[in-house]
C-alpha cells in the first residue's frame, strides 16, 4: 500500500495499491493490461497539482508519467513540437531555447506541471486573447484501454480528441502531444494600479493595443476598502527583437517566501510590498516564454493547513459587480484570502467538457484552509458561495480544483456532464480508468439524481 497526496492543498491523501512508473508507449500498455487482469482501477498522474483527487484512485494503480519526459520531434518550419506527456514546462522551455519557437501559454503559479496534466485539465495562462490549452494542441497519441496507441486530432479520431482534452485522464493515457508554438518575442511589462471598475475597459484597450498577456492582482485584506477592488494591472506588449533584455528586478525564492508569510499575517503589507515590486518592474523586457515561468515555494505552510484554489468565470461586463459581491460575501464568511487575480479567456468550441463557454473574465482565488473539519467546511462554504455568485451572473467555475461543488452547481455550470459521463461509460464500460474525483462526480451527478 502506498499513500499519495496532491502537492499544493495536501487535502487528498489517498491510499493506492501500487504506483507504476511508465516511460514509454509499451510500458503504458503493459501497465494497463496488468491492472485489467488483476481487476484494479487505474488513475494517471503527472505533476500531481490537481486538487480534487483527479490523479488518484483509492485502492487502484497510479500510472506515474513523469518518466516520459523526452522531446520527440521539432518541426521548425511549422512551429510544432512533439513531446512525451510527462515532460514539465521548464524542460520544454529549455529544449526550445536555441530555436525561434516558444510555448504560447502555461499555467501561472507553478512550473512542475506536466503537459499531460495541461491537456487533461485544458488549462490556461494569462494570455489576454487566448483560448484554453486545446487551442495549442495539434494532435495527441493516446493509449486506449485496449492498449492500442491512437493518434487523435481535429481530423483523426476527432471524438476521442474532444474527450481527452479536458477529460481528466478518463479516456486513455496521453503518451505524447504535438503542440503549436509561437515565435519567441520580446515583451515589455507595463504596470499600473487600477480599480476593479476599470478592468474590463483597461483589458479591452490592452488587447486592442496588441498586448499579449496580462492580469489584475488584487488586494487581499478584508479590513481594507480595496479588498478585491484595488489591484495591480500588469500587461505585456511586444517590442522589437533588438530591444536589449537588460538587468531585471525580480523576487528571489526568499522574497516569495516572505511575501507568502505576509499574505497570511499582514495582508495589507503584503499587497503594498507586492505592488511596489510590480511598479518598479514596469518597462522591463522579458522573453515571451520565460516570463511565464513562476517561482513556486514548496511546503511553506505549517503542518495542518494549506491553500485551496478556485477559479470563477463571469461575462466580462459583470466582473466588477462579481468582485464587489465576492468581497462582501467573503468578508461575511470570514474567508482567508491569500492571493487573487483576474485574467481573460476566449471561448472553447472544441472539447466535450469545455469550461470556457464564453469569452469570460476569470477570477482566481486562493483561500487558506485549516485541515480541521471546521476549517475545511469554512473554505468549502466560501467556494460554494463564490460559485453561486458566478452562476447568478451567467458564469461558471473550473473543475480542476476541489470536490466541494453541489450537484446543482455542477449541472448549472456544466450541462454537458451527463453526456460526458455517458461517453465515459460507452468508452470504458469496465471503468478501468478512474479517480476519486470521477467517483465523486459520477455519484454526485447520477446517484443523487436517482435518489
Ligand atoms: C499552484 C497551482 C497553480 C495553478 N495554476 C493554474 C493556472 O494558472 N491555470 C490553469 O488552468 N490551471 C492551474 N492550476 C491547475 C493545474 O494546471 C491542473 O490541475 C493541471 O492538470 C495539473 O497538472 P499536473 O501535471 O500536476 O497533473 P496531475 O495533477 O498529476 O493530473 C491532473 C489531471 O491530468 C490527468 N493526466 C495527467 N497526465 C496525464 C496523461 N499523460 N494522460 C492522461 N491524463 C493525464 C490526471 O489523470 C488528472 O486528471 C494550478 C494548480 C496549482 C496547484
Amino acid at each position: 500500500m502506498n499513500v499519495v497526496n496532491d502537492i499544493h492543498s495536501r487535502l487528498n491523501e489517498t491510499t493506492v495499491d501500487e504506483i507504476v512508473p511508465v516511460d514509454s508507449l509499451e510500458s503504458i500498455g503493459s501497465a494497463l493490461a496488468r491492472a485489467h487482469a488483476t481487476g484494479r482501477p487505474v488513475s494517471i498522474a503527472g505533476g500531481r497539482h490537481a486538487m480534487g483527487g483527479q490523479q488518484f484512485c483509492s485502492g487502484g494503480v497510479v500510472l506515474d508519467t513523469r518518466g516520459m519526459s523526452r522531446v520527440l520531434a521539432l518541426d521548425e518550419v511549422r512551429g510544432l513540437v512533439e513531446v512525451e506527456a510527462g515532460i514539465q514546462w521548464p524542460a520544454l522551455v529549455d529544449a526550445l531555447a536555441d530555436t525561434p519557437w516558444a510555448i504560447r501559454q502555461k499555467q501561472t503559479g507553478a512550473d512542475d506541471l506536466c503537459i499531460g496534466g495541461a491537456v487533461s485539465a485544458n488549462v490556461h495562462g494569462r494570455g489576454l486573447a487566448y483560448g484554453p490549452f486545446v487551442s495549442d494542441v495539434e494532435s495527441l497519441v493516446v493509449v486506449g484501454l485496449d492498449g492500442v496507441a491512437r493518434t487523435c486530432s481535429r481530423d483523426e479520431n476527432r471524438d476521442l480528441f474532444r474527450l481527452v482534452c479536458g477529460g481528466y485522464g478518463l479516456f486513455g493515457a496521453v503518451y505524447s502531444a504535438t503542440l503549436r508554438l509561437g515565435r519567441r518575442r520580446k515583451l515589455e511589462r507595463v504596470v499600473r494600479l487600477a480599480h476593479a471598475s476599470e478592468i474590463e475597459e483597461l483589458f479591452a484597450e490592452r488587447v486592442e493595443g496588441g498586448y499579449l498577456y496580462g492580469d489584475f492582482q488584487f488586494e487581499i485584506d478584508p479590513a481594507s476598502p480595496g479588498f478585491l477592488q484595488h489591484g495591480i494591472c500588469s500587461c505585456y506588449r511586444p517590442v522589437p527583437d533588438d530591444v536589449p533584455l537588460g538587468a531585471v528586478t525580480r523576487l528571489s525564492a526568499a522574497d516569495w517566501s516572505r511575501l507568502l508569510q505576509l499574505a497570511h499575517w499582514d495582508k495589507t503589507r503584503a499587497y503594498e510590498v507586492y505592488a511596489a515590486h510590480y511598479l518598479a518592474t514596469s518597462g522591463q523586457t522579458y522573453l515571451s516564454d520565460r516570463h511565464q515561468l513562476a517561482t513556486y515555494v514548496p511546503g511553506y505552510h505549517w503542518s495542518g493547513s494549506s491553500e485551496m484554489i478556485s477559479e470563477l468565470y463571469v461575462p466580462r461586463p459583470l466582473l466588477a459587480d462579481f468582485l464587489a459581491a465576492a468581497a462582501r460575501d467573503l468578508r461575511a464568511l470570514e474567508a482567508d484570502v491569500v492571493y487573487g487575480t483576474v485574467r481573460l479567456i476566449e471561448r472553447d468550441d472544441e472539447t466535450v467538457l469545455a469550461w470556457a463557454l464564453e469569452p469570460w473574465a476569470c477570477t482566481v482565488l486562493n483561500l487558506h484552509v485549516e485541515h480541521t473539519p471546521a476549517g475545511i467546511e469554512r473554505a468549502a462554504g466560501a467556494f460554494r458561495r463564490l460559485i453561486d455568485l458566478a452562476l447568478e451572473r451567467g458564469g461558471s467555475f473550473y473543475l480542476t480544483y476541489h470536490r466541494w461543488a453541489t450537484r446543482g452547481q455542477l449541472l448549472a455550470a456544466y450541462p454537458q456532464l451527463p453526456a460526458f459521463l455517458a461517453a465515459k461509460r460507452a468508452n470504458d464500460p469496465g471503468e478501468l480508468l478512474q479517480s476519486d474525483w470521477y467517483r465523486w462526480l459520477r455519484s454526485t451527478v447520477e446517484l443523487e439524481a436517482a435518489a
